[in-house]
């Protein structure tokens, strides 16, 4: 068993309707300006204009910084960082899916310790604590509500990078279903299975405790049995319910345990060819969960009864039946079958390859991992 230590410092609140809960929140940490990061997208469906009414309600100020991009850059954090110290704001409320909670952690980061974001890079940067933060997911997910880490795109490197501390953990998260139950279908897919990889991940990682693997299974209980159904049907409340802790519980498992190869590679699938963090991850997962077969400990079979349909015992279990069932969930969900589905080529797999070796995820697979070996998933995927 692997030596570990958790602590979780967050007040998580999860509940139809909970988004009420927000000035409560806010005044508890005596802010009365929050400054709000989010979206163009949620704007435009109305939803940062619900956040920022119960706000302003409760006579609290709201400034809006809504340029938020997928993948954003260190640019848009910094453009971010100089509109929230003009607005003397005190606190923060992340709303979206990553992206707009990366940024904000990236602001809570440079408007408590000033610089650039790039000081920050790798583990353990962050000297303090940053100021309060209230993140409020909108998909499920990215779990980054429940995560210590900020991930943020450099242009000028064609790289991601992260800011990986505890100091930058959100302060609280609001779990709101409503919030996911208008989403798109293919929204719902590829967000739901990038939930699911997130506990699957922490579950084979190197790093796993007896803790990370109870919020792992319990993740994977609740998306494995719900996804087909809250994609095919994103207005049942139990399913969106289900969704919405699960993605929660396997943020929390992999701000713990890590992740592994699907991340690894996905992340410079993402900054090389623009596709979405939760397509990229579901179109390498049956690759890397056949290469990581042959370091399966026994952990394969359940997560294969987590995620498969129907119910009844399996007999003479094989790791195949499991890259199998990943096969048909992403057929199920509508999700491409390779990378050149989505517009990607061969050309760069050997420095993307280099890329993904760089990042902790490897580190964690539990199958070692080189970088030829990465190149050759890339060309199984492609
Ligand atoms: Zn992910």
């Amino acid at each position: 068993m692997n030596t570990f230590s958790f602590k979780i410092p967050q007040t998580v609140e999860f509940g139809l309707g909970s988004l009420s809960r927000i000035p409560d929140i806010l005044k508890g940490e005596g802010s009365d300006h929050v400054f709000l990061v989010s979206d163009h997208g949620l704007e435009g469906i109305g939803v940062v204009d619900r956040v920022v009414g119960i706000i302003e309600d409760a006579g609290i100020t709201c400034t809006r910084f809504l340029d938020v991009i997928p993948n954003p850059t260190v640019e848009v954090v910094e453009s971010a960082a100089r509109l929230f110290a003009e607005s003397g704001a005190t606190s923060l409320v992340a709303l979206g899916g990553g992206s707009p909670m990366d940024v904000a952690k990236a602001v809570g980061v440079l408007a408590t310790f000033g610089g650039s974001i790039t000081d920050y890079e790798g583990a353990d940067k962050v000297p303090g604590r940053i100021l309060p933060l209230l993140a409020i997911p909108t998909t499920a997910g990215t779990g980054s509500e429940a995560t210590a880490s900020a991930v943020v795109t450099d242009t000028k490197r064609n790289c991601k990078f992260s800011v990986i501390s505890y100091n930058i953990l959100p302060t609280h998260a609001i779990l709101d279903p409503e919030l996911i139950m208008t989403a798109p279908a293919g929204v719902a897919a590829s967000c739901g299975i990038d939930a699911f990889i997130h506990a699957m991940e922490a579950y084979v990682s190197r790093q796993a405790s007896p803790f990370t693997d109870a919020m792992a299974e319990k993740a994977m209980e609740l998306i494995g049995g719900n996804i087909r159904k809250f994609v095919a049907d994103r207005s049942n409340p139990e399913a969106a319910s289900a969704m919405m802790v699960g993605s929660n519980l396997a943020g929390i498992a992999f701000a713990w345990a890590r992740l592994g190869n699907i991340h690894a590679l996905s992340h410079p699938v993402s900054a090389y060819f623009g596709v979405a963090h939760g397509v990229a991850n579901a179109i390498l997962m049956p690759y890397v969960v056949a290469f990581n077969a042959l370091a399966d400990t026994g952990r394969y079979e359940k997560i294969y009864n987590f995620v498969r349909e129907g119910h009844g015992p399996v007999t003479s279990f094989r790791p195949q039946m499991l890259v199998d069932e990943l096969k048909k969930l992403n057929a199920d969900l509508n999700i491409p079958e390779h990378l050149s589905d989505v517009g990607v080529t061969d050309e760069h797999f050997e420095q993307m390859a280099a890329d993904a070796m760089n990042t902790v995820n490897v580190i964690a697979n539990p199958r070692m991992t080189t970088q030829k070996d990465l190149v050759a998933l890339y060309k199984q995927a492609l």
